[in-house]
């Protein structure tokens, strides 16, 4: 028998397994560099400039690709929300938390995509696990991109299927292991359109027609390229022309669309009793009116927004173009998406250059793993379709004389 107390016992520290960031974390901060996830917006004065430290900083480390935080119409449907609604729903989708804005905002997106059915979760993240958790389970098999993000793998880790990842875009890994699978299984295939770490794109075609002659049902998550890519901005299956065979987009309305929120719209005939037993989007309050109102509006607007895709394709070409001529290496040979990574030799040397160019005025993201592949560093650049050609200038030479500064060029 065990006669000690509780109090007599020797407590384990949970936060141990943490130590090793932790101390990776102290390191980096003795160099007295900026602790680069900390920074702090002070004011935001467009979707392509804020105040950052006291200072007038570009932005271009948003995922505000087509620029819609600021639009009036936007701004507007959300504050008439607010004045006929309230601030927000205090409940689930499937008791009291369904307002007509939530079914407007999915109206929109079946309008947007051409699609049967939508459903609205809080976040995209939600938007994955609920529907990868849900509808992969006991004796499924999930086949999945190596890189895919985070939601994708937690969904994957909350339902019972078996996981099958492939390397990273790789056609012929991904049949391989749709080929291994017992016959009869239910398969899922889940990619994403624009990979957000390198801002490549999936050859979505030549894998969402393997899948198919397999017998497997695709997901592809079109976080990075709804809004953009596409003729009418459906993302890089739409580009590619096989948009009708996908069965589940997921999506975000925390990316082009300006605010926050997740979704999935798909055909399939039998989807709206997913609203019944997708966990993540029961056992969770709904969006608060203004911003399914701001969603709904930015999704109208997006299906007009030809000129802005135009815009910011050239954004994207031009400094594309222009850090590879500077001498930086690049996530990608030519521009795929909105986003551009300039690959970094270390974390150090990453946290420099990330330091460098917020005191020439300029935000990036400093990404690093487990977020990133192959253990690299990266400051990803995302462009806006409000950035200026001007704008595109200048983050060019600021680039340069950081780039020079810490020795990358
Ligand atoms: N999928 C992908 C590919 C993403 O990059 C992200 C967010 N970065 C999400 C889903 C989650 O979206 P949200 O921000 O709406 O949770």
């Amino acid at each position: 028998m065990n006669d000690m107390t509780p109090t007599d016992m020797q407590e384990t520290d949970l936060f141990s397994k943490f130590d090793a960031l932790i101390e990776t974390r102290r390191s980096l901060l003795a160099t007295g560099v900026t602790d680069p996830f900390s920074l702090v917006m002070e004011k935001v004065l467009s979707p392509t400039t804020a105040i950052c430290s006291g200072r007038e900083t570009i932005l271009l480390g948003t995922y505000n690709y087509m620029g819609m935080t600021f639009d009036p119409d936007v701004i507007a449907a959300g504050k008439q929300a607010l004045d006929d609604f309230g601030s927000g729903t205090t409940g689930s989708r499937v008791l009291n938390g369904t307002y007509a804005g939530h079914r407007a905002v999915e109206q929109a997106l079946k309008d947007f995509y051409g699609m049967d059915h939508a459903m609205v979760f809080s976040t995209g993240y939600q938007a994955n696990l609920g529907i990868i958790s849900t509808i992969a389970g006991k004796g499924d098999y999930i086949v999945l991109d190596i890189d895919s993000h985070a939601s994708i793998w937690d969904g994957c880790k909350m339902g019972d299927a078996e996981v099958v990842p492939f390397k990273h875009n790789d056609i012929e890994a991904m049949e391989k292991r749709l080929k291994r699978i017992p016959e009869g299984a239910g398969k899922l295939v889940v990619l994403e359109g624009v990979y957000s770490m390198l801002g490549d794109i999936a050859p979505l075609k030549e894998m969402i027609r393997i899948a198919k002659e397999n017998g497997a049902m695709v997901l592809v998550d079109e976080a990075h390229s709804m809004g953009f890519i596409g003729p009418n901005g459906r993302g890089v299956a739409e580009d590619q022309g096989v948009l009708d065979q996908v069965d589940f987009v997921i999506g975000t309305f925390s990316k082009s669309v300006g605010t926050v929120g997740g979704f999935c719209v798909s055909n399939h005939p039998k989807f709206e009793i997913m609203r019944l037993v997708c966990r993540p989007y029961v056992f969770t309050a709904s969006l608060p009116p203004s911003v399914v109102a701001t969603a709904a509006t930015s999704i109208r607007k997006l299906m007009h927004a030809g000129a802005k895709r135009t815009h910011l394709w050239e954004n994207s070409r031009t400094l594309h173009k222009a850090l590879t001529d500077l001498g930086f290496k690049l996530g990608t040979a030519e521009p795929q998406s909105a986003i551009i990574a300039v690959i970094m030799p270390d974390l150090e040397r990453g946290a420099m250059m990330w330091e460098a160019l917020l005191r020439e005025g300029l935000y990036v993201n400093l990404a690093r793993p487990p977020a990133t592949p192959a253990g690299m560093t990266l400051l990803r650049c995302s462009l806006c379709a409000e950035h200026t050609a001007e704008q595109v200038a200048i983050i060019t030479g600021m680039f340069e004389r950081a780039g020079k500064a810490v020795g990358i060029i």
